[in-house]
């Protein structure tokens, strides 16, 4: 089977085509740690890397590297690498690849803790300026000699903007700069970052990916579309033994993966994996509830506001129609003085309340409360997060109950 089949396609008949034992189709979970050779010879040529082999499981495992090709092939890349958590992708992103003094423009409207390890960078060295991504002037301003990278989102959380995600890629791939795009709130069906000239895609495979709320995972795929033969923080032992193209994420896998040791257990790889294959068709169902929620209530008169990129009134509508297949799950909305915050959504029956996003089930958070609750008023004023802000992940229920979820609970 080819590349050119459709996505799902793809996805369902990616492990058997590996020819696990018995005509399985499903990769074998495996759990050794370790893996023997007949002869030393063969252990040698995997660490000295002449031969693709498995050695410790910390840096490769099949049943991860199943996944991985799984990632690669749904973002059209080149190849993955697999972490615990998508938290675990992002730090080492720039762990693997940036040194002191180099300089990153970020979007100021990034995931809270992505923000907050960006901030620990920033004591340990590396310089990092937040800019408003969604418009490309922005990042322009903040460009600077030793600007070695830029990271946004596609769609913010919890306010929904979208990053200038084209005008980016032009400028990044214009001045050599490494372009990493978060995807995790799109995911690659609803939207192909290679598509914008994105060297770097992050993947929480915790949310959309996996899609059950039942493992944790993150990954990395690299497009193939940076030059890493010129990138200067290539280390030399690589160069000599890798080709150009693989050095990006060759040192990612060593330096994030191996020596930063955030790894992707074979297990939470498997359900990923199965969580994968339904990818397309709950995210169908999870933008058309969206999309039905959205309208309802902004219609509503005990709502302030909704934000969601799917309303003709959203500021990058047309950013995310351009781009976008969907308009994905993620909204937030402001209510009325006359209903309060908590009353409102201790009266949801079937959405739950609960912190997580990208489940099967819609799960909503009072954002002011609880995950913006350390940064404080007055930053929270600065960032437009209203005390009365919630944030809805939908999820594939039935639209009917969740439109009557929220009939009833809004009085
Ligand atoms: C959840 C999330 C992450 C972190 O992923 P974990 O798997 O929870 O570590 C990163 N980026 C975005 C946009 C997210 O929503």
């Amino acid at each position: 089977m080819n590349n050119k089949k459709g996505f799902t396609t793809t996805i369902l008949h990616s492990d058997r085509l590996l020819q696990p034992e018995f005509g399985a189709l499903h990769q074998p979970i495996h759990t050794a740690v370790t893996w023997g050779y007949e002869d030393v010879n063969g252990l040698v040529d995997v660490f000295q890397n002449k031969t693709r082999g498995y050695a410790y499981s910390r840096q490769g495992n099949p049943t991860v590297a199943a996944l991985e090709q799984k990632v690669t092939q749904m973002e059209e890349g080149l190849s993955t690498v697999a972490f615990s958590t998508g938290m675990a992708a992002i730090t080492s992103s720039i762990l693997s690849l940036l040194k002191k003094d180099d300089h990153i423009i970020a979007s100021s409207y990034l995931f809270g803790n992505s923000r907050s390890i960006m901030q620990t960078f920033i004591e340990i060295g590396i310089q990092i300026s937040f800019v408003d991504g969604t418009d490309i002037e922005n990042i322009k301003k903040a460009y600077k000699p030793d600007t070695r990278m830029v990271f946004v989102e596609t769609i913010a959380n919890p306010g929904t903007q979208v990053a200038d995600l084209e005008e980016i890629g032009n400028y990044c791939s214009e001045h050599k700069l490494i372009y990493v795009v978060d995807n995790t709130m799109t995911s690659p069906y609803i939207f192909k970052p290679i598509n914008v000239k994105a060297s770097l895609i992050i993947n929480s495979l915790t949310k959309y990916i996996g899609g059950h709320g039942n493992a944790l995972g993150g990954s990395i795929t690299d497009t193939g579309l940076y030059d890493w033969e010129n990138f200067p923080n290539i280390a030399p032992v690589l160069r000599s033994q890798i080709p150009p193209a693989l050095l990006g994420i060759s040192q990612i896998r060593k330096r994030g993966l191996r020596d930063g040791g955030g790894t992707l257990s074979p297990e939470a790889a498997h359900s990923i994996s199965v969580g994968s294959e339904t990818l397309a068709l709950r995210l169908e169902r999870t933008c058309s509830n969206a999309l039905i929620l959205a309208h309802f209530l902004k219609e509503h008169t005990l709502v302030k506001k909704v934000n969601y990129p799917g309303l003709a009134s959203h500021p990058q509508h047309k950013i995310a129609s351009d781009l976008f297949r969907g308009y994905g799950g993620l909204m937030s909305f402001e209510l009325s003085d006359k209903i309060d915050c908590l009353t409102f959504l201790n009266r949801l029956k079937v959405v739950i309340k609960s912190s997580n996003l990208g489940d099967t089930r819609s799960l909503a958070i009072p954002v002011a409360k609880t995950i913006f609750h350390e940064l404080g008023a007055e930053q929270r004023k600065e960032m437009g997060i209203d005390d009365s802000l919630i944030r809805l992940s939908v999820g594939i229920e039935d639209i009917e109950d969740l439109l009557e979820d929220f009939t009833q609970a809004l009085y």
